[in-house]
């Protein structure tokens, strides 16, 4: 190996230079000694230098050490640059390929491979948060951020109530925002909630929980206490409260409308010991949720996202077969599935900011709308797998997929619906079924129309 080891901050190679100066600075020295080594010996086009990088980097995340010891192997193998072309009968540059081509088969492998998490979780530093007080300006409702025309999309409104959360879920694109953690909760979510013009004779689902966790703060502000009043003077909407915390005491202790709807999103222990920092565990969600709904709450479950890892088929059943056998399917509006969605730049923030989690280790592919998540063949078992623990339920509690295409919906749903319009009225008419609503003077009545299973 030539020169002394490479200094991070500095680009004087090809090889560093090759190499985005923020990942680098992540590096290990050993991996970017070898960079310069597989620069100067095997002639790595700046294209495979990045890779390299890149590939070190997540390996090292991963606690998967066959890349590394891959690698040495072959460069003993080789040997020194002078012997590299005679041993294997080509040049330098033709073995530096041949060698490119087997890391990247390697480091394909690895990332493909369903991924072992530890027991307990890794134990990541993550910022404190704090709040601040917000006016809200402009339009508060809107389409689901995520909605897609290109995917198969079920038209749920969302209000943009508090920004940011602090439960640090790995892969949430508002950890983006984390290096600050500041928690704005609105002063003026009444009179934005007035301003909202909605169509009497349209049914809404409406979500609050796309900007941050619904529950984890109270009635902080009022703001629960408001949300609450929209859903009692609006009978033809659907107010959903979605969450990761055990946070219902204020749903317990107040009046909450029939039509307000508490959800929580659900993965195994393992799942949310090493990717959904600072949340509930499973079991406090599950008893929160259960109370919610001995108050008479309606209830909703989102397995969304599910992760492909060592055991992932045994753990999502369980974790299925314990809500169906803690709940009726009359208490639950709905059940979706989901797998993670990320956009390019999140995977790159990540890569340099989480310096031990797995999350990115996955096979992936680009959807239509550009967004990176698991294979579709990754995808497909996930899903199957859940689907057969959810028969119990089909036809009971609606089912459907989130933020999926066309044809994963005919691969695992046997149909797709052929617009935002009958996926939206399909829902509605699931979920406003079990709802009897019956608007008088005191507001909203509901009576549960004995879907008790
Ligand atoms: S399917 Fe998912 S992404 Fe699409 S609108 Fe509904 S909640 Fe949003």
């Amino acid at each position: 190996m030539k020169g002394p080891a490479a200094d991070p901050n500095a680009a004087t190679s090809k090889a560093m230079q090759a190499v985005d100066p923020a990942l680098r600075a992540v590096s290990h020295p050993g991996d970017l000694r070898l960079l310069e080594r597989l620069e100067e010996d095997f002639a790595f086009s700046f294209q495979q230098l990045r890779l390299f990088a890149q590939w070190c980097v997540d390996c090292r995340a991963w606690e998967e050490t066959e890349f590394h010891a891959r690698v040495e192997n072959w460069l003993v193998e080789t040997g020194s640059e002078d012997d590299a072309a005679g041993a294997h009968g080509m040049n330098r540059r033709q073995r530096g390929e041949q060698i490119f081509q087997s890391m990247q088969r390697v480091y394909a492998g690895i990332a493909s491979k369903a991924k072992a998490y530890p027991s307990v979780g890794t134990g990541e530093k993550l910022p404190k948060h704090a709040f601040v007080e917000k006016e809200l300006k402009g339009r508060i409702f809107r389409l689901c951020p995520a909605a897609s025309e290109k995917a198969v999309c079920c038209n749920l409104k969302v209000i943009n109530v508090v920004d940011n959360c602090a439960m640090a879920c790995s892969y949430c694109v508002l950890q983006n925002h984390y290096d600050e953690a500041v928690i704005a909760v609105p002063v003026n979510l009444r009179e934005k909630l007035a301003e909202i013009r909605l169509v009497p004779e349209k049914r809404y689902r409406i979500g609050t929980g796309e900007y941050s966790d619904s529950l984890l703060w109270g009635n902080k502000n009022g703001i629960l206490g408001d949300l609450c009043d929209f859903a009692r003077a609006h009978s033809n909407i659907i107010l959903e409260f979605k969450s990761k915390s055990a946070n219902v005491a204020w749903i317990l202790e107040n009046d909450i409308p029939p039509n307000v709807c508490c959800s929580w999103s659900l993965n195994p222990p393992v799942i949310i010991a090493n990717e959904e920092h600072k949340t509930a565990s499973l079991d406090r969600r599950l008893e929160a949720a259960r109370a919610a709904a001995d108050k008479g709450v309606k209830v909703a479950f989102h397995f969304h996202p599910m992760f492909y890892y060592q055991g992932w088929e045994a753990d999502y059943r369980a974790l299925i077969a314990r809500v169906t056998a803690l709940f009726r399917p009359g208490e639950v509006l709905w059940i979706s599935l989901g797998c993670i969605t990320m956009l390019k730049g999140f995977a790159r923030d990540f890569r340099l900011k989480y310096r031990h989690s797995k999350l990115l280790q996955m096979e992936t592919e680009i959807t239509e709308d550009g967004k990176i998540t698991y294979a579709f063949a990754v995808r497909e078992k996930l899903y199957r797998n859940a689907l057969a623990a959810l028969e119990p339920w089909k036809g009971k509690v609606f089912q459907y997929l989130c933020m999926e295409h066309k044809p994963m919906w005919d691969s695992v749903m046997g149909f797709a619906y052929p617009s935002m319009g009958a996926f939206d009225d399909a829902f509605n008419e699931s979920a406003f079924s079990k709802l009897r609503i019956e608007v008088g003077d005191r507001g909203c009545e509901v009576n549960e129309k004995g879907d008790r299973g």
